[in-house]
């Protein structure tokens, strides 16, 4: 997609802080952070939101969230984290390809929305 900021940086033609890359996603360091670690599984294909995901994209992020476990130790997650994804002006999504927020590095608040 053209102008999306998430493709560009999968692409790495906007620069962004790697910690993980592979054929179906990059994970990257937000530039806010809302906790001690706050990092973004972003999936390479474009789309906005898990309402217009396919099946096939479905399954890749299952898969990307099944790696993302099996690497919390490495990201610095070992006493848990939190993964929230936003959709639309509710949810406050602000960049419309989606996106998973990995959250974490000391005990979160009890508070959600
Ligand atoms: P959301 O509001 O759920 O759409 O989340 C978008 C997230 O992307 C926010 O937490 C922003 O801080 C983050 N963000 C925006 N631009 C960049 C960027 N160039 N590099 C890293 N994170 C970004
Ligand atoms: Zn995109």
């Amino acid at each position: 997609m053209e102008n999306c900021i998430f493709c560009k940086i999968a692409k790495g033609d906007i620069p962004s802080t790697k910690l993980y890359e592979d054929n179906d996603m990059v994970i990257i360091k937000d530039i806010n952070p809302q906790a001690p670690i706050h990092l973004l599984l972003i999936p390479k294909e474009h789309y906005a939101n898990i309402i217009d995901m396919s099946e096939a994209q479905a399954q890749t992020l299952a898969k990307c969230l099944k790696k993302l476990g099996s690497m919390a130790s490495e990201l610095g997650l070992d006493n848990g984290f939190r993964i929230v994804s936003n959709k639309g002006s509710d949810g406050r999504q602000s960049v419309d390809h989606l996106h998973v927020h990995i959250l974490g590095g000391h005990p979160l608040s009890e508070v959600m929305g």
